[in-house]
């Protein structure tokens, strides 16, 4: 976790298709909540048309802290592709 801190400011943004995970309590707020998946980077091309840059990261993010736990861009992709 410690590797991704200085990295960058993230700037996470919700991924289309409003895929999240089961409720859950955040271990860093101690909330309940649903953790969201999130990409940050660029490489969204034209609307409905996927691009997936190597720059681009996913993570599920905490709706309320900045906590957030990487993902892999498969997985990521396999989501997206789940929910619509
Ligand atoms: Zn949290």
């Amino acid at each position: 976790m410690s590797v991704y801190v200085d990295r960058q400011n993230w700037d996470w943004k919700a991924a289309p298709g409003n895929v999240k995970r089961k409720p859950q309590a955040c271990p860093r707020c101690n909330n309940q909540v649903q953790y969201f998946l999130a990409y940050d980077g660029d490489g969204w091309g034209f609307p409905g048309i996927w691009t997936f840059k190597m720059k681009q990261h996913y993570a599920f993010k905490c709706p309320i802290c900045p906590n957030f736990e990487p993902l892999a861009k498969e997985e990521a992709k396999l989501l997206l592709q789940r929910s619509t």
